[in-house]
């Protein structure tokens, strides 16, 4: 497990590169294969508009990355951070560190995405989707980026995490993003079980449904467990499921990059059900 950690953090970029293509690639072509739903859209023109926006996401990373390493090296430097406290041995040092990254750096700042308004109003975006797909999994704002880069540097500052957990944690966050989007049918006899310790595609889709209290709930990114401990899980029916938000339905509205960008800085909709009333 050692040499696991060891290879996350000296894997090339490039390496990593072929990860991110050859896990669209998988997905693309099991979405094809067996779909959950048949949706009728235009998939290129919707690949376009997502991954124009992962695009950005990745640029930002990117940048953030240099501002990962100086944390790292600065929490490993004082030994800081929980994990740092005691000599754990490797197994329990990569469970728990996996389970509090994903509880701080996702969990955490997406319920806060939920609860607070003008944060509410940069992650809408990622609600808007009406076609949940593989490429939804990074349909982000750039303030959103910057908020969950925020909130990954303060989870490697409680955790003082080394950085082959850092960026192992980052490749199984991102596998995570395309599997729980990916418009894929899962077995119900596969899916339910895992559900109750990791986020499953049918887990995540319904916090994609249209309207309250669904959107407001489901909240994980790897593990569900942390919405079982918190008690914000919610059940639908797959085949009930309606993606997109209540509040912006209109197709002009969702599929173009410039609107989407706008979002936050435009007037303030209340969704049906009522979510930050004056
Ligand atoms: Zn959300």
């Amino acid at each position: 497990m050692q040499e696991l950690l060891f290879y996350f953090e000296t894997v090339p970029s490039s390496v990593r590169s072929l990860f991110l293509i050859s896990g669209l690639a998988i997905f693309l072509s099991l979405e094809a294969l067996s779909p959950l739903f048949q949706m009728n859209y235009n998939k290129l023109k919707h690949a376009k508009i997502n991954l124009t926006l992962t695009l950005i996401t990745l640029i930002i990373n990117l940048i953030g990355a240099s501002l990962i390493i100086k944390v790292v090296n600065y929490s490993s430097q004082n030994r800081s951070g929980l994990l740092n406290l005691i000599d754990l041995p490797i197994w329990l040092y990569l469970l728990f560190g996996l389970l509090l990254l994903d509880f701080i750096g996702a969990w955490l700042i997406h319920w806060l995405e939920h609860k607070v308004k003008w944060m509410w109003r940069v992650h809408v975006i990622h609600h808007t989707d009406p076609n949940v797909d593989v490429t939804s999994g990074l349909r982000h704002h750039p303030g959103e980026n910057l908020l969950r880069l925020t909130f990954t540097v303060l989870a490697i500052l409680v955790t003082g995490a080394s950085l082959g957990l850092v960026m192992f944690y980052q490749t199984i966050s991102a596998f995570f993003a395309a599997l729980t989007h990916a418009n894929i049918s899962v077995p119900k006899w596969l899916d339910k079980p895992l559900s109750f310790i990791f986020v499953t595609p049918d887990f995540h889709k319904i916090h994609h449904h249209y309207i309250l209290p669904h959107t407001d709930s489901n909240y994980g990114n790897i593990f569900s467990i942390w919405d079982y401990i918190f008690s914000t899980t919610s059940k639908l029916e797959i085949i009930k499921l309606k993606y997109g938000i209540d509040t912006y339905m209109k197709n002009e509205e969702h599929s173009k990059i410039k609107n989407l960008l706008l979002i936050p800085f435009q007037e303030y909709r209340t969704p049906v059900g009522g979510k930050f009333e004056e």
